[in-house]
């Protein structure tokens, strides 16, 4: 194994909010929003909600104006930064849509660190509007693991599966999948146990997590706010690369790296001489 594959959730995992409600609420349609979300899937709901803005006047630069003011996780931007000046291949795989994401990854100075964002297309059509489609269109791309979790327009352990082949092949990286909604309950499934996943605490992940944590093979490592996943995170790739360049000393690199997990990473704060002296008191 060799690097980092890093898989973000958007909505409440990079922003500290939920994209669509906030363009929604920020330009005052949450009470058509929620009428029609009590009747139609999310995403039809959006569809609609974004031909009625256009109807009214709102322009594209409004609906961008109104994102570009949405609030980032505490810490966020520069764990991003970092992650990536460490080596990190870094994905995207949101429910939200392509030009939501984009418009405010650019506005931060983020978008470059993303080797790929998987989500929602959009277009802004001739007129002006901004039309949102659905990731999976076709009945066959239901939910792989048959859950009720996964929306109809968006199976994330589907894309995942992707993901995970891509990881694999040629320099077989170690993949961390952060998120905190009912759709990352899926991907966070079919990770296998030399993976890790982190789950925000007390969010609708987490609850799915713990009615049977045994469901999960990855290694889980919560978060709460910014501040504790900005530590969690950058100590477990600090920790995988050491281990990684270190790996010819140890006789097993993961059974390394799950017990310096569990103390709380001290491995990371060792010298290489002590960190290789280490295998031999697991
Ligand atoms: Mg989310
Ligand atoms: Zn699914």
């Amino acid at each position: 194994m060799a690097g980092v594959m890093i898989v973000f959730d958007f909505d409440k995992t990079i922003l500290d909010c939920d994209s669509d409600n906030w363009v929604v609420d920020g330009l005052g349609f949450t009470e058509l929003f929620d009428k029609l979300t009590s009747a139609m899937p999310w995403n039809s709901a959006m569809y609609i909600v974004m031909g009625k803005m256009h109807s009214q006047g709102i322009t594209i630069d409004d609906i961008a104006d109104c994102l570009r003011k949405a609030p980032l996780i505490p810490h966020i931007a520069s764990t991003i930064k970092i992650a990536h000046s460490l080596g990190c291949e870094l994905r995207i795989v949101s429910d939200a849509n392509v030009f939501f994401i984009e418009t405010i990854l650019k506005h931060h100075g983020l978008l470059d660190c993303f080797s790929e964002i998987n989500t929602n297309p959009s277009v802004i059509d001739e007129q002006g509007r901004l039309r949102i489609f659905p990731c999976h269109v076709l009945a066959s791309s239901s939910c792989i693991s048959n859950l009720d979790s996964c929306p109809p327009n968006m199976c994330k352990g589907r894309i995942i599966e992707r993901i995970k082949a891509n990881a694999e092949e040629g320099n077989n990286k170690r993949i961390i999948y952060l998120g905190d909604g009912k759709g990352d309950y899926c991907p966070m499934l079919r990770l296998k146990k030399e993976y890790f996943v982190m789950p925000r605490k007390d969010y609708p992940v987490w609850e799915l997590i713990c009615c049977d944590p045994s469901k999960i093979k990855a290694k889980i490592c919560e978060w709460s706010v910014g501040e504790e996943l900005e530590r969690t995170l950058l100590n477990l790739v600090r920790l995988i690369n050491f281990v990684e360049d270190h790996k010819a000393g140890f006789n097993d690199a993961d059974a390394v790296i799950f017990t310096a997990l569990d103390c709380k990473f001290q491995l990371v704060a060792l010298s290489p001489q002590e960190a290789l002296a280490l295998p031999v008191c697991l």
